[in-house]
């Protein structure tokens, strides 16, 4: 079976101006995943980990600097790059973090469901709203909502519009980008159960991008920890969740509360993430690593098989 999505060495930089002049940002440096058909990865890092980037570069949004990404066997990278996205462009979507942002408020609900079956044009007038009633359907909203305004809707409800506008054009592949991370805890669970539902009738595999464990646990096929631009470890998630390997996927897990009395945590992570500007040299995880040894300061660690259909880029896995 041949993934859907391949990233290879993604790399991406940007420039950004400040008083002394011009320096470069290390977003992605060398990004390496892969995603099957039907599964979900979930992409999970703290902020300015770079998660957020390579969600964009996927979708089209963000130029890629280096390295290739395929969607569907056409390398969206390449010299023809543009070209080849295009032949893909319906196939993939993208739900972001920011209901309220996603929404223009003066459109009503009908029309920004409708919106992309509008751009891509060719249906009647009766099966573009009979397609809108049934996108409406199938997140869960009452067909009334066809009239009213986003402000109108609570976060949860504003979401699945989203939702169902991505879906309009019935895409395969979906990126979510902390879809959940601006709702309270009860409209998360939800949110996350449709998206589950609408995998299962739909067939769709997701990149579920997320800052924790927690919320990634509930959807994830397999899971990524990406760290300073780089992903740190991949595992299935049943072992990501009960045998954490690199140091920061254990410190990031014990983030996550427990409800088990006896179970040990790892030695606490301090500090913060390294600044893209000037990154550390070595593993970047080195200033806030409790094991970190020389080599850790000077060699950079690969991403490499630790286990079956898992991988870390740890010095203590060579
Ligand atoms: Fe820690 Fe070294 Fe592993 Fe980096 S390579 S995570 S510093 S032990």
């Amino acid at each position: 079976d041949q993934p859907i999505v391949e990233v290879r060495d993604l790399r991406k930089t940007f420039s950004v101006k400040h008083a002394g002049g011009v320096s470069t940002l290390h977003a992605l440096s060398g990004v390496n995943f892969e995603i099957m058909r039907g599964e979900t990865l979930g992409l999970v890092g703290e902020s300015g980990s770079g998660k957020t980037t390579a969600g964009r570069i996927l979708v089209g949004l963000v130029p890629a600097g280096s390295g290739s990404v395929r969607l569907f066997g056409h390398d969206i990278t390449g010299a023809d790059g543009k070209v080849q996205l295009a032949k893909v462009r319906t196939r993939l979507q993208f739900v972001f973090q920011d209901p309220y942002a996603s929404l223009n408020p003066r459109m009503r609900i009908g029309s920004a469901i409708a919106e992309p079956l509008d751009i891509a044009g060719g249906l009647s007038r009766k099966d573009r709203n009979d397609r809108v009633a049934e996108l409406l359907d199938l997140v869960g909203l009452p067909k009334t909502s066809i009239d009213r305004y986003p402000h109108e809707f609570s976060g949860g409800q504003r979401q699945r519009i989203v939702i169902a506008r991505a879906l309009a054009l019935n895409p395969e592949f979906v990126v979510c980008d902390e879809p959940v991370s601006a709702l309270d805890v009860s409209m998360q669970a939800q949110i996350v159960n449709l998206l589950l539902d609408l995998q299962d009738r739909l067939g769709l595999s997701y990149l579920f991008i997320a800052h924790d464990l927690a919320v990634v646990r509930a959807v994830s096929t397999r899971v990524a920890v990406m760290y300073a631009g780089s992903i740190v470890e991949t595992a299935p998630k049943s072992q990501i969740y009960s045998d954490p390997q690199h140091p920061y996927s254990r410190a990031l897990l014990d983030a996550v509360p427990r409800a088990d009395p006896d179970y040990v945590r790892h030695p606490v992570v301090s500090g913060e993430v390294p600044s893209l500007l000037d990154p550390p040299p070595g593993c970047s995880f080195h200033p806030r690593c409790p094991f970190a040894f020389e080599r850790c300061r000077v060699e950079v660690p690969i991403l490499k098989e630790s286990g079956p259909d898992r991988r870390v880029a740890c010095h203590l896995f060579a």
